[in-house]
């Protein structure tokens, strides 16, 4: 059913790589506001469950829905799943705003071509409008000075929050992110949390898979442990983190610290 409130709904969504079946029937809904936490040792699926909600994966069975419409799928002839009709695709993957482990700047444009790039090229929004927006997210994310700067010539904090900015830059409905300063030496990771932190006070809708668990348990109101595949426990943060039940869990949690 159509819910305006409901940013994103999974349903029992698989997913297989050959003969490996990564995700086994993941279904989670989030709502305007939620920031939603997933967590899970490395292999569980996270990346993969992340790429299948906007579509860099297909999914093999199971169902998307992004703001009350569902990607329709049709059956490729191979056992797998292909969209209907590339162009919902593109439609619904404008309202995603994705940030990745590795910064995936374009690095031969400067930090405000990076930003205006979409806007301007794919969703033809004039240019001096363009970049007045992306002034404006530089400015919040601490990186005016470096708009005309190319990537290479920022340390990993500061690409991984032009990054940001350039995900932001599309007005997206629910911002994913993927381990985003899993790759920063340590001492910037900080500068990047902090900027994710503000976008979740401000209840921008956010999926979130992250090796930070106090961060997670900071900023998430939801936090599903992906194991194998599957979603072995979900819950409010201070249950999952607080009062764990599944073994599997309680085990990763130790580990993490
Ligand atoms: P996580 O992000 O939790 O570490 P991933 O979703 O990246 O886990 O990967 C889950 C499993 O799927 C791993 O065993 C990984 O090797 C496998 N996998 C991921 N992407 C592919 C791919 N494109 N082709 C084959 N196997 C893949
Ligand atoms: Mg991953």
């Amino acid at each position: 059913m159509a819910d305006s409130a409901q940013a994103i709904e999974v349903s029992n969504l698989h997913k297989r790589f050959g003969p490996l079946e990564v995700l086994k029937g993941v279904s989670l809904t989030a709502r305007q506001g939620d920031v939603v936490a997933i967590i899970g040792g490395s292999g569980s699926g996270k990346s993969t469950f992340l790429r299948c909600i906007n579509m860099l994966e297909l999914p093999t069975a199971g169902t998307v829905t992004i703001h009350g419409e569902e990607i329709a799928m049709k059956k490729d002839g191979h056992g797998g799943l292909m969209p209907a009709d590339r162009r919902q695709v593109q439609r619904l993957r404008s309202q995603l705003g994705m940030v990745f482990q590795s910064f995936n700047l374009w690095q031969h444009m400067t930090v405000l071509q990076n930003v205006i790039e979409v806007p301007v090229h794919v969703l033809k929004i004039p240019k001096d409008k363009a970049i007045a927006t992306a002034e404006t997210l530089l400015k919040r994310v601490g990186l005016f000075e470096k708009r005309d700067a190319y990537p290479a010539f920022l340390s990993g904090g500061q690409q991984q929050r032009a990054a940001i900015a350039r995900a932001l830059a599309i007005q997206p409905l629910v911002m994913l992110f993927d381990e985003p300063t899993s790759a920063l030496d340590p001492e910037l990771v900080g500068e990047v949390l902090s900027v994710i932190g503000d976008l979740a006070r401000e209840k921008r809708t956010m999926i979130l898979v992250t090796h930070e668990m106090k961060f997670a348990r900071e900023v998430s109101n939801h936090v599903v442990f992906l194991h194998n595949g599957m979603i072995e426990e979900q819950g409010p943060p201070e249950a999952i983190f607080g009062a764990p039940k599944s073994e599997r869990l309680k085990k990763f949690i130790s580990s993490i610290h």
